[in-house]
């Protein structure tokens, strides 16, 4: 009985890190500058293609550039691996 319970605090640990990991990642993301995006964007003005930073070579206008999808499709990824792994474990200790 008290093994279980171990096993299920060590579980939260895990996945208390893992959160922690992920909170970090996306302080990090915040305070960087926009890294550039996967996909080619254009101005809005011109409709010339815009540099790496978001900014129109042509008329320097400027792009809001949101957070790209191949770091969020991370975290879920990560997010839902740690539920997964949690709840086989508690699953194989309840059987
Ligand atoms: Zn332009």
């Amino acid at each position: 009985m008290s093994k279980r319970k171990e096993e299920e605090k060590r579980i939260l640990a895990e996945m208390d890190e893992a959160m922690r990991e992920l909170g970090g990642e996306i302080q990090e993301q915040t305070d960087e500058q926009p890294s550039a995006p996967s996909q080619k964007l254009y101005c809005r003005r011109c409709k010339t293609e815009l540099t790496a930073n978001g900014v129109c070579p042509v008329c320097g206008y400027r792009v809001y550039m949101p957070m790209d999808e191949q770091k969020r499709k991370k975290i879920r990824f990560i997010v839902a691996t740690a539920c997964i792994v949690g709840f086989l474990i508690l699953f194989f200790l309840i059987k």
